[in-house]
Formats: structure tokens, sequence, C-alpha cells
């Protein structure tokens, strides 16, 4: 056995659902910004590029906060595999380093970003694609994982890209259907392929994967500050709003990964799509034949129908305090 398949295998056993390779020397290369292996670190051979999945189950309940708290779960999950694969190659006389996949550098560039991009990384290490919303897709349970990245001096075995990617784009597009903020393209050239479209606008989404942090608390308190008549100072200090941001710093519940329609609706996934339309209120997320698209010219786009209308409120994030606002006050 090559030291790379005894790599994988390890991995695998500490819980990885798939493991790929990319020489950091190659990926360095193809990087467009600083997002490079060289930031984190010089002088590393080899991206270890691993996947763990979400709890299926978790998807099966209406509860953000439990399914963040899943999410959370998984990512500790990913960061514990990454230091036992960090620990078994210092052990074999190599280096390891696993990335922070949490973690931003906010001198890299405007918008918080992480030294090296995983999503980009797992495709170039065929661990998976990444898809029209810039998740990255894998073929055992599409978006619904977690990605973790170990850099190691030791020249591994690469693994190549996948040979098809996983998704097909506007032949699909149910993700941009169905997100709340509209971050997910809805228009694209009618034969332009998906990796000429593939984008996130990463503020709007924030905005509603973020329930508690710290772009929607600027929101509420600008509300609460320019609002006329002002409210009641005593009913705003005593709103339960803020022992949900008190909970959010304390356990993260809120504080990301508080949206998965994405998720839920998104086809790839031979490990789990099939699991998740059989739950009652996912099959309804998008119900049967309610995909959209318009064709004009040579473009084709997709016909907004947004979430459910039960959920709409919850991506409101300047609403939190709409009870008090409403009430006004009477000194
Ligand atoms: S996480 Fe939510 S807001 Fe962000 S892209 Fe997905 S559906 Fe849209
Ligand atoms: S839902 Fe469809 S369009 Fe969106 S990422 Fe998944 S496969 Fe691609």
């Amino acid at each position: 056995m090559t030291l790379t398949e005894e790599l994988f295998e390890f991995a695998r056993s500490r819980g990885a659902d798939s493991v790929g390779v990319v020489s950091a020397e190659a990926y360095e290369a193809i990087v467009p910004n600083l997002q490079k292996p060289s930031t984190t670190a010089k002088g590393m051979k080899s991206l270890i590029c691993f996947v763990k999945h979400m709890l299926t189950g978790s998807f099966a309940t209406r509860d953000v906060s439990v399914q963040s708290l899943n999410s959370h779960v998984c990512m500790d999950r990913v960061e514990r595999i990454s230091m036992e694969l960090a620990e078994w190659l210092e052990k074999k006389g190599y280096l390891g380093l696993p990335v922070p996949p949490e973690a931003a550098d906010m001198s890299l560039q405007r918008s918080p970003a992480g030294t090296l991009d995983f999503k980009w990384v797992a495709e170039e290490s065929g661990v998976g694609t990444v898809g029209l919303e810039l998740n990255l897709l894998t073929p055992d349970y599409g978006p619904r994982v977690y990605i973790g990245v170990v850099m190691t001096d030791a020249e591994l075995e690469t693994t190549p890209k996948l040979e098809q990617h996983l998704c097909p784009g506007m032949k699909c597009g149910r993700c941009a259907v169905i997100c709340p903020t509209q971050a997910i393209p809805l228009r694209a050239r009618r034969d332009a392929h998906i990796t000429e479209y593939r984008n996130l606008d990463k503020r709007a989404c924030a905005s509603g994967a973020e329930r508690i942090g710290i772009k929607p608390l600027l929101l509420n308190l600008r509300k609460l500050i320019f609002t006329t008549p002002p409210p009641d100072p005593q009913r705003v200090l005593e709103h339960v709003y803020w022992k949900e941001f008190w909970q959010s710093i304390n356990s993260k519940l809120g504080a990301f990964a508080a949206c998965f329609e994405c998720f839920y609706v998104c086809p790839p996934g031979a490990k789990d799509f099939r699991k998740i339309i059989r739950i009652p209120y996912r099959r309804m997320d998008i119900p049967p034949g309610k995909v959209g698209r318009r064709h004009f010219d040579d473009m084709v786009e997709m016909v907004y129908r947004g979430v459910p209308e039960e959920r709409k409120s919850e991506y409101e994030r300047d609403q939190d305090f709409g009870d008090v606002l409403q009430a006004g006050h009477n000194p």
C-alpha cells in the first residue's frame, strides 16, 4: 500500500466520506487571488481534502436552531478529523497542517475570506464539483457536507478531477428559484456552461444564512435608532432578541448556517437525496411542476418563487423588534 492509500484508509476510518489530493504547486498556479497555499504556509507539497456529511435526519425538522446545531457538530467533526490526519502524517515523519475551516483573514480581501477557498481545493482534488450556488456538490451527499483541508510536505499521489459536473445549472435551477435572498443566478445564456455563470451574491446570502450576526444586529439597531416615534426603551431592553443573541455567541446557534434552503432542494446526493424528499414538507419545498423557466433570445431565466410562505418571516433580518416598534412609545 502506498502512503496515499494508507492515508485515505485512515481518513475514512476516522469518518471522512471521501478524500482527494491536489498538488500544492499545481493548485497555487491556478488561484487568481491571495487564497493560495503559500498564504497559509510555504513549502507544502500536497493538499489533502475530505468531506463529512451532515446527518440527513437534521433535515427532518423545521427547527433551524436544531439544523444549525447539526452543522456545527459536523464542522467540529471535520476539525477533529483534520487534526487526526495531521498527527498521522507527523508520526510518519512529515509536517501536517490543518487549515481552519471557519476563520477568516480580514487582510486578504474586503469581504471576509479564508486563507484557502476549500470548495475549489475540493473541485481540483476530485472530491466534488462546484455548483450554481458556489457550494461544493458531492456525488453521495450533494452540497450537504463540510470540507476539511490538511496541508503537508509529503509528496502524495494526486487524485483526478471528476469528469462531469454534478450541477446542470439552469436545467435544474432549484436552488436559485427558492433562495430567499435571491443570491443565486437566475439567468444565463442558453448555451453557456455552468462554469461560466455559477455565482453567489455573498452579501445577500449572509443576510439569509446569518439569522443572528453582525449584519442583522446592525440592521436591527439602525431600525431601533431611526424609527419615529422611538420605541419604548424598557421593552427594547427586555426583548427576547438579546437572549437569543447571547445564546448565539455561546453556542453559535443562528450565528451562521441558519438557512438551508439551497441544501434541501439540491438533487445530487446518491446516499441522501431520496431520503430527504421522503420527508413530507421537504417534498413540498418545491412542489412538482413549480420550477418555471422563460426563454428569450439566447437567454434562459428561472422564474423566482421564493421560500414557502410560512418560512418567509425567518429571512426578514431587520424585523426582530417589529412588535416593539409597532407598539411605539408614549413617555
Ligand atoms: S444559504 Fe440560503 S440565502 Fe444562502 S444561497 Fe443558500 S438559499 Fe440562498
Ligand atoms: S439545486 Fe440544481 S442548480 Fe442548484 S446547485 Fe443543485 S444541482 Fe445545481
